[in-house]
């Protein structure tokens, strides 16, 4: 069996609804291993465009500001995502799994810092800038495809740190600051450890004291306001405009609306937004996408059918007289798709994908059938002889032929390497 192209019954696509065209699935395919896919819940088919919403969601949830225990997990995503978003390593991946991630290059896997990652993806800027500038702070807001279409203002409350002012970022009273007496304002311990006989090993730690400061106020001066610490939370109410057109993953930025530190311009509070799936209707760029389901007789005999749109508009089609739509046959209508951002007077398009419901067997009773015969396009003729072999037609299930692929691949693994394998090394 070879492997990487062709059609396979991949266990992924067992769950897709029956009625959907075959043309509509994207081809399963074969990978070695799916680790990377299982951890951003995406299947190995998945586009660019769906494995960067993948680690756009699970980034934010489990970002070490909002998820502290969760280091691991974010670390995890931003490996999976930093192999699966350049094709070059999501091949190699493909085809051999993390060990030929891992081999690749200079023998360690060489992953870059998950906040590296989380920076150039949300736009946060390099670690220069960040050391200048306060951390910029992401936000996720959902909104429908209603919202898109329509435009939307939201009002957001976001927990901010702010300069204190009754101490202006001083932290107490002015002249009060001293350097910390116990790491002389390093910030950081020396401990000296005898290991054995004559040896010394050096450890470094945060200071106590100071808590890496390399300062620190005397308690009795400290301001009452902020307790030392220069800043206090608020709440701050942001309002947020989602302008007609605008789409799923899309930034807002509010700058220098980030925590404030002293000494430190404020970062910036990036909105992105997250759209929810919509019941009806799809989006692909400025377009929208449905699927339709008519009756047998409506696709052979015409149909006049109502779409209700995002802004409450009911449309009404009607098919030509004597166009058959076959399962699956695409119509649209123009400027029915979504608002173009920044200039919402023209629209993408509507696409309506058509569903061909067939009647369920024995709907008409047998003696009915010459009738229907005799209106329809005339049937083929087959004339069969002695040397046919005359077979069984049975139902066919998908996942009977899965579970069989799968134990034959296993057992060509036990056998040796595969044909087919060494492909793209050379
Ligand atoms: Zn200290
Ligand atoms: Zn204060």
């Amino acid at each position: 069996m070879a492997r990487g192209g062709g059609q396979s019954w991949s266990s992924g696509e067992s769950d897709g609804q029956p009625e959907e065209p075959p043309a509509e699935e994207p081809g399963a395919k074969m990978v070695k291993e799916t680790q990377y896919y299982d951890i951003l819940g995406v299947k190995p088919s998945a586009s660019p465009e769906e494995i960067k919403k993948a680690y756009r969601k699970l980034a934010l949830k489990y970002h070490p500001d909002k998820n502290p225990d969760e280091g691991e997990k974010f670390k995890l995503i931003s490996q999976a995502y930093e192999v699966l978003s350049d094709p070059k390593k999501r091949d190699i991946y493909d085809q051999g799994g993390e060990q030929a991630i891992k081999e690749g290059g200079s023998g360690s896997p060489s992953f870059s810092s998950p906040m590296d990652i989380f920076d150039m993806f949300f736009g946060g800027g390099g670690r220069m800038a960040r050391e200048r500038r306060g951390k910029n702070v992401v936000h996720q807001l959902s909104v429908t495809l209603e919202d898109l279409y329509n435009g939307v203002t939201k009002k957001l409350a976001l927990q901010k740190n702010v300069i204190c002012e009754k101490c202006e970022g001083v932290g107490g009273k002015k002249g009060s600051v001293e350097k910390c007496p116990l790491c002389k304002g390093r910030g950081m311990q020396i401990h000296i450890q005898q290991i054995g006989p004559g040896m010394v090993q050096q450890i470094q730690t945060v200071c106590i004291e100071c808590k890496g400061q390399g300062e620190r106020i005397n308690p009795k001066d400290r301001c009452e306001s902020c307790s030392g610490a220069k800043v206090i939370r608020e709440k701050k109410i942001i309002e947020v405009h989602v302008e007609k057109g605008m789409k799923d993953g899309q930034k807002i930025l509010f700058h220098g609306e980030g925590d404030q530190e002293p000494e430190l311009e404020p970062g910036d509070v990036i909105i992105v937004l997250d759209q929810k799936d919509h019941s009806v209707f799809q989006r692909r760029g400025h377009d929208l996408i449905m699927k339709m389901k008519i009756q047998l007789s409506e696709a052979l005999c015409g149909f006049k059918k109502t779409i209700k749109t995002l802004d409450d508009r009911i449309l009404v089609i009607t098919s030509k007289s004597g166009e058959v739509i076959k399962h699956g046959d695409l119509r649209c209508v123009r400027n029915e798709g979504m608002p173009i951002y920044k200039a919402p007077l023209e629209k993408g398009t509507l696409i309506i994908q058509f569903l061909v419901i067939f009647p369920e067997k024995h709907w008409l009773p047998q003696d009915k059938l010459p009738q229907l015969e005799a209106l329809l396009p005339p049937r083929q003729k087959v004339r069969v002889t002695d040397d046919m072999d005359q077979v069984e037609l049975k139902e066919f299930n998908p996942s009977e032929q899965n579970w069989r692929q799968h134990r034959e691949a296993y057992e060509e693994d036990e056998d040796g390497p595969r044909a087919g394998v060494q492909c793209q090394t050379a």
